[in-house]
């Protein structure tokens, strides 16, 4: 874990200056590359062992696939996030969505670079997860799109960036719903928007957290839909996989 740190805070470096920015974790003032005050980043888990091969989970067994990729239809190509979605980097994305705290996608799109830049991917479009028009009324911002942007900032890539999925229904939150609901929940919420250009195109999708999935699988079906080659996932977090079973089998 300390290797690792070392090793972030060398690439993370590279990129950018010293962010004197709050702690993710606690709120505290912090002047350097990760964003984090010591003592909230010993609570952070980076999602940097064995991952599921298609959709970036950490997997602790044996299996190249988590359960999910082994029995779903899944339509994105693959998928990636720096983070488990757990502890400092859980209450960061609340935080991010819920307390008006969009800053914090500054620091959180940097990681998000780190991941893209770690992983090789190779994209001709940058889009994020769309908010349907009601939700984004009452938040006033959509957290993915600030990560998109700023991660296009990051890279100078502004021009990569569109708008591509539109959400047409508000839906139930994910988190509230049995595995079988869930997946029938999000189906036909998502169309393509009016001004998209993904025809032959493999396009980078940007979202906050991946638990089920089940959001980034509609909107890459909508973009597989409409010609896009490859649809590659990005978030800044995805939930381990035990930790899904365990939530389910308790529903
Ligand atoms: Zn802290
Ligand atoms: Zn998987």
């Amino acid at each position: 874990m300390i290797r690792w740190i070392s090793d972030l805070r060398r690439r993370l470096a590279k990129v950018f200056a010293p962010v004197d920015c709050r702690c993710l974790g606690c709120g505290r003032d912090v002047f350097d590359e990760l964003g984090f005050c010591p003592d909230c980043l010993k609570r952070v888990t980076f999602n940097n062992g064995k991952i599921c091969k298609r959709c970036g989970v950490a997997l602790d067994g044996d299996e190249d696939y988590c359960g999910n990729c082994a029995f779903d239809k899944i339509y994105f190509d693959r998928a990636f996030s720096p983070f488990c979605y757990d502890g400092v980097i859980r209450e960061a994305i609340v935080a991010m969505k819920f307390n008006n705290l969009g800053a914090y996608a500054d620091v959180l799109a940097r990681y998000l670079v780190f991941e893209a830049q770690r992983r090789h991917l190779v994209f001709d479009v940058v889009t994020f997860a769309p908010m349907s028009k009601g939700s984004l009324k009452k938040r006033r911002y959509n957290q993915a799109q600030l990560l998109a942007e700023q991660f296009c900032d990051i890279l100078d890539i502004r021009d990569k960036l569109q708008e591509t999925i539109v959400k047409i229904r508000d839906t139930v939150p994910q988190e509230r719903l049995s595995r079988t609901e869930r997946k029938t929940n999000l189906v036909g919420s998502y169309r393509l928007h009016p001004k998209a250009d993904v025809k032959n195109k493999s396009v980078l999708l940007i979202d906050d957290v991946k638990t089920t999935g089940a959001t980034v699988n509609e909107c890459a079906k909508v973009l597989k839909n409409h010609g896009a080659t490859q649809v590659v996932a990005l978030t800044v977090a995805s939930r381990k996989e035990n930790f899904i079973f365990e939530q389910e089998e308790s529903v």
